[in-house]
């Protein structure tokens, strides 16, 4: 087989979304698997959709999926340049030779006429498309349009007997009739490329070996393979892969939740469980096996195993998944990664405490965002609490009395690093005092924590040390006794 060679080719219209990343995995495993090459091509053609910094974005999204690629706008390659923008000229001599060979032709309807003929067709029940009238102007009518200098757009000349077939390699061949398929549009007023142009120009000089897109753009294949007919191209290998669905299963969108890879990575999802999570979104291995490492993608993919209905976005699946892969991290690169979550809350955490941290949030984590809320009395100078909470259901006496013994026996510790044996005197103060675990301990927990609830006591006291968890303490007691 010729070498592997695919590509990802997303229009700079945004942050992309999940389900572009999903196809991109696709191909990037793919040319991993094979040893093949990866290319990134940027198709922005349609300028009225583009956004500032669209590049970036899917480069950032790539990377942080780990989807590295060999050639590419910011590192060029044998095939360059890879922005349509930047190859308007190739598709202008593509489109003459088209035109020079018969299968395309200038067309010169003005936006009203051919709106107008929209609505004919609309109103008379048919399909809309172009009704061929400059397909067969006189060479006088044509020198008439150029020497009024009229608009015009580029039109493929659509065989109008036969059919045309794409042999899908996940959906079998696709067929349609030649004479329902529209003279397209290949080259706009503009001077642009339509996208179908320039994605068969595009593949077919950068040598593209296998094409995946997505399952939306199924109706789209005539005009590729119509287009690589004109040209007399050998057509590459074409799959179209699963849609992906919301629960409902409708196209995932916003009203699902978080639907681009920058929103997911910014919420606390890790790569890893991206990765894996996307790969089963309508590829699977064996229809049970749920945890790939990365390799073992790269190892076991193949094409013949993408399915062929369209693939659900389980959320509660991801969250599982994540929640597996933040247990499975190191304890460094857990703190390393949740460090900045912190940050980004403006809570001064340093390094140091939040690897201290780990043992009492690991389990409780599904994204990395939650150490946020889990954690975030941890590094506040100032816990923020009504004195309510610390008397409960009792009375400030007893609260009093309970934090005052507690007081007492935590001041001898030098250091709170051995969390049982502090615990176990904690419990005789509670006893003596003749109070309730429950009733003792939940007063230290608010005085502590400035919660009800929160990460384990004793393992929050010895993350705070003696330095941050006695003047906590001694802060309960001064509002308690103002209160008494
Ligand atoms: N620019 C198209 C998109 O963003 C590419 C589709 C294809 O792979 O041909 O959907
Ligand atoms: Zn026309």
């Amino acid at each position: 087989m010729a070498q592997v060679r695919v590509r990802f080719a997303p229009s700079p219209t945004g942050a992309p979304h999940i389900g572009s990343l999903r196809t991109a995995l696709f191909v990037w495993l793919w040319a991993r698997h094979s040893g093949g090459k990866f290319i990134l091509r940027v198709e922005d053609t349609d300028q009225k959709r583009e956004v500032e910094n669209g590049l970036e974005l899917i480069m950032d999204s790539l990377r942080f999926l780990g989807l590295d690629w060999d050639e590419g706008p910011d590192i060029g390659g044998a095939y360059g340049p890879y922005v349509q923008s930047q190859r308007l000229p190739i598709y202008h001599a593509h489109a003459q030779q088209l035109i020079s060979s018969g299968h395309a032709y200038y067309c010169y309807c003005t936006p009203e006429r051919l709106e107008q003929m929209r609505r004919e067709q609309q109103a008379r029940g048919e399909p809309t498309r172009y009704d061929l009238r400059c397909r067969f102007l006189s060479p006088a009518e044509r020198a008439a349009h150029e020497r009024a200098g009229d608009a015009k757009v580029v039109r493929l000349a659509v065989p109008q007997e036969g059919k045309t077939t794409l042999h899908d390699f996940i959906h079998g061949d696709l067929t349609i009739a030649n004479k329902d398929v529209d003279d397209q549009v290949l080259i706009k007023s503009d001077g642009f490329p339509t996208y179908h142009f320039a994605v068969v120009v595009d593949d077919h000089l950068m040598q593209i070996s296998h094409v995946m897109r997505a399952d939306e753009w199924i109706p789209s294949f005539p005009k590729h393979v119509l287009l690589y007919q004109a040209f007399g191209w050998d057509i590459p290998m074409h799959g179209h892969v699963p849609d992906v669905l919301g629960p409902d299963k409708k196209k995932l969108s916003k009203r699902h939740g978080a639907t681009s890879v920058i929103q997911f990575r910014d919420e606390g999802y890790l790569a890893e469980a991206l990765v894996n999570f996307l790969a089963l979104v309508g590829w699977s291995y064996d229809d049970k096996t749920e945890i790939f490492t990365r390799q073992q993608l790269i190892d076991l993919f193949t094409l013949d195993k993408i399915g062929h209905a369209p693939a659900v976005f389980d959320h509660t699946k991801l969250d599982w998944m994540n929640g597996y892969y933040i247990r499975a991290l190191p304890d460094d690169e857990l703190a390393t990664r949740l460090l900045p979550f912190l940050e980004r809350a403006h809570l001064h955490a340093d390094a140091a405490t939040v690897r201290e941290l780990i043992p009492l949030v690991r389990a409780r984590l599904k994204k990395l965002s939650d150490i946020v809320a889990l954690a975030d009395y941890i590094f506040v100078d100032d816990l923020e609490y009504a004195v309510q909470s610390l008397i409960g259901k009792s009375d400030p006496t007893t609260a009093l009395a309970a934090l005052r013994a507690a007081q007492a026996t935590l001041e001898k510790y030098p250091s709170f690093a051995d969390e049982e044996k502090i615990e176990a005197e904690l419990r005789v103060d509670a006893e003596q005092l003749g109070q309730k675990n429950a009733q003792f301990f939940g007063v230290l927990r608010v005085a502590v924590t400035g919660r009800t609830v929160s990460l384990p006591l004793m393992g929050s006291m010895r993350v705070l040390g003696r330095e941050k968890t006695l003047p906590r303490i001694a802060r309960a007691i001064a509002r308690l006794e103002n209160k008494a």
